[in-house]
């Protein structure tokens, strides 16, 4: 086993080996949560507190779990139940249900649309998509909160909340939704029913308790901010009388609440368990302290209690380069410039894995594939989850259980051998030796390789594996969901992008009424609190690189009426709209004697090299002498602080005040905030 504990910070470690019993974890982004409670199911199991088969870890989505998986193999601990609140009470239900229902057969619905929008008609209600969608989320919400139809319409009345059509009237479909799903033939249970009955089971049927808890001793639950009360109670059913339950989170992070779920679990933890470890992580290490210092100040305007909780955080990385804004005309010119500044980012280095575009809605994905298509950058856009579902690989692995059906297989066949003959098996397919041209062709290549990158891996982990043992382990993981990485840009929601990381993130359509999304706005407060902490999340995803963009129309030629979004108020000011296809068709010119500019540092200047600044020279040396021991006071090489370029830029534009200081090139929200006082101070000559 390789658990190596030096790999926490101190605070970590005493979550990660606090004695068996609650634990809980406060902690803002980047602090190495996930980390930490993938530590302590290692540390409790070696340390031999309880069998790896007897740990349950609760994930938000299918794809954390099959992260924290991979990651406890890693560490050689195999046999961990990691998998979402729902997929681990479908499993439990198929197992218990002849206990409690007898041979009343069950079905999962999971598509409970066509059932509501008939209970919606026979209400007499206008049974639009729209209308039948809202209704559908209000009653999902309901089941979520633990609230009954006869408890709807009150229940409705003391929150934000407005129902689509009269509150009688969501929760009399909400009542004929639930009856039309019992007939003599059986039962449909949708998800929510999944964890409903699953604790019924576990609350009402002592045999069925009795087993379950022999069963399961240990509880992890990640992400637990966004706990809604039906998944506590669940939670709760399978603890029992246990408190064997660590539970890490971030109430700042809390982004579902429209669904139900709700920080106070977490704020309360420490009061239902008042034995409980509690640690508080502030150290980010993840993201660089330029991307901390703007999440510090998005979230440092959050309202309301949750924002109380918060944690300021320290950026553990080394100093990157300051986060960029830019709007732009309209949404084709704000994607055609995220996908060129993509494209530099990919020339210099940046692999296209470590790079995620994260909008609001996934209706604004299509803007950004077109542009990245056209860029010819590959793409994936989430949730990736669909990968095993492709066509290409489901034809790839039906060839490969093909393959090894085949009685001449060669002897190398496996594990570390396997790469080899996936290689050749997928050849026909598209697999080509090099990466063809041609959208469909590289989309299907790039699939068939992840796959067999995938096998590599898996060949590597166990030496012994055979073609047999392969294909179970990728009907494994289509079942799990765990799809390879494949090399190519994310595209993903915010809400999706929940608990991942990339060295390269852009926050794109950043404007009123899409963040925050407008019926927040209407709804009031509260919801613009949630939008806000979503932006949070974004922020909080970037290690190094960041970039927030927002077009003032939605169509080339559009009227150019929208606004950049509230939450980047008092952190930057109105940057110049970007000009369509920008330095290559119109390019910057001289200020002095209006010739196109070419080198970077022209461009700070807004003049030729040649041509004269009208700078005072005194000023620049100051400025120059100022950031040198700036530099060596903060121990960061100079051309962090500022270029020269930049430099010489502020002495030749003598900024009068903070504004127009960030109006020179080089200088942003950030590094006003930081030095600002003391660049003005040196122009103004107030300087003492
Ligand atoms: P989120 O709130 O976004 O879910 P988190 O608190 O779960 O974040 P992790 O994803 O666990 O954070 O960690 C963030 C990054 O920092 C990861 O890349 C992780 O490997 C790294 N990290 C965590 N702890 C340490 C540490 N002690 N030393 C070095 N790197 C660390
Ligand atoms: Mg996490």
């Amino acid at each position: 086993m390789a658990i190596n504990l030096d790999e926490l910070d101190p605070d970590q470690r005493v979550a990660a080996t606090a004695p068996r019993g609650p634990v809980c974890i406060l902690a803002g982004a980047g602090t190495g949560k996930t980390r930490t409670i993938t530590y302590r199911i290692a540390h409790l199991i070696d340390q031999g507190f309880v069998g790896p088969n007897r740990v349950l870890a609760v994930t938000f989505t299918a794809r954390a779990a099959g992260e924290m998986r991979h990651r406890l193999a890693r560490m050689g601990i195999g046999g961990v139940q990691a998998r979402t609140f729902h997929a681990a009470a479908r499993r439990q239900l198929r197992y218990f249900w002849p206990q409690v229902a007898g041979d009343l057969p069950w079905r999962l619905l999971d598509n409970k649309f066509p059932l509501v929008g008939r209970a919606t008609r026979s209400v007499g209600v206008d049974s639009g998509t729209e209308t039948v969608r809202d209704i559908l989320g209000e009653i999902e919400w309901a089941k979520a909160s633990l609230i009954t139809p006869d408890a709807y319409a009150e229940a409705i009345a003391g929150t934000q909340r407005t129902p689509p059509v009269e509150a009688e009237k969501v929760a009399e479909v909400y009542r004929r939704y639930e009856r039309a799903k019992t007939s003599e033939e059986g039962m449909l249970l949708d998800f929510d029913d999944l964890l409903l009955h699953t604790a019924a089971a576990l609350e009402n049927a002592p045999a069925v308790a009795e087993e379950f808890h022999e069963q399961y001793r240990s509880f992890v639950v990640d992400e637990y901010q966004d706990v809604t009360p039906l998944q506590q109670r669940v939670l709760d059913a399978w603890l029992g009388e246990r408190d064997d339950l660590t539970v890490v989170g971030d109430a700042n992070q809390t982004i579902y609440s429209f669904t139900g779920a709700s920080p106070d679990f977490l704020l309360n933890f420490t009061r239902k368990y008042p034995d409980a470890t509690l640690t508080r992580l502030e150290r980010d290490y993840r993201s660089t302290p330029q991307v901390t210092r703007l999440a510090n100040a998005v979230i440092g305007r959050a309202k309301g209690r949750v924002a109380g909780t918060r944690l300021e955080l320290t950026g553990m990385r080394d100093p990157g380069p300051e986060p960029e804004f830019s709007v732009h005309d309209d949404e084709p010119a704000e994607a055609a410039a995220v996908a060129k500044k993509i494209a530099e980012l990919i020339d210099s280095g940046v692999s296209p894995a470590e790079i995620a575009v994260l909008y609001r809605i996934n209706a604004q994905s299509a803007v950004f594939e077109q542009a990245l298509s056209d860029a010819g950058i590959v793409y994936q856009v989430r949730g990736g989850e669909g990968f095993f579902n492709r066509a290409e690989v489901r034809k790839a692995i039906t060839e490969l259980v093909r393959a090894a059906q085949r009685d001449d297989l060669p002897a190398e066949a496996v594990g570390p051998g396997l790469r080899v003959v996936a290689r050749a098996v997928l050849a026909p397919l598209g697999l080509t030796p090099e990466e063809p041209e041609g959208a469909q062709a590289r989309e299907r290549w790039q699939s068939l390789n992840a796959l067999v990158e995938l096998v590599h891996e898996l060949g590597l982990a166990t030496p012994d594996l055979d073609m047999n043992g392969l294909l179970v382990q990728l009907k494994n993981r289509a079942e799990a969901k765990h799809p390879p990485t494949v090399q190519g840009v994310t595209l993903a929601s915010l809400h999706a992008a929940k608990g991942l990381e990339w060295d390269a993130v852009f926050l794109v359509g950043l404007v009123e009424n899409t963040l925050p999304i407008s019926h927040a706005i209407k709804a009031g407060d509260h919801q613009i609190e949630e939008e806000r902490r979503l932006f949070y999340v974004g922020v909080t995803r970037a290690r190094t690189h960041l970039f927030c963009s927002w077009a003032l129309a939605r169509q080339e030629g559009g009227r150019k009426s929208r606004k950049r979004t509230r939450f980047l108020d008092g952190i930057v000011t109105d940057p110049e709209p970007v000009e369509r296809g920008t330095s290559r068709n119109r390019p910057k010119r001289c200020r002095v004697c209006g010739s196109p500019l070419e080198s970077p540092q022209e461009k700070v200047l807004r003049r030729c090299i040649d041509c004269p600044g009208g700078a005072d020279d005194g000023i620049f040396e100051q400025l120059r002498a100022w950031r040198a021991e700036t530099a060596r006071e903060d121990q960061v090489p100079a051309y962090i602080v500022f270029s020269d370029a930049t430099l010489m830029a502020i002495a030749e534009a003598m900024p009068a005040d903070e504004r127009e200081l960030l109006g020179v090139s080089g200088v942003g929200p950030v590094k006003v905030d930081k030095y600002g006082d003391r660049v003005l101070a040196i122009v103004n000559g107030t300087l003492d």
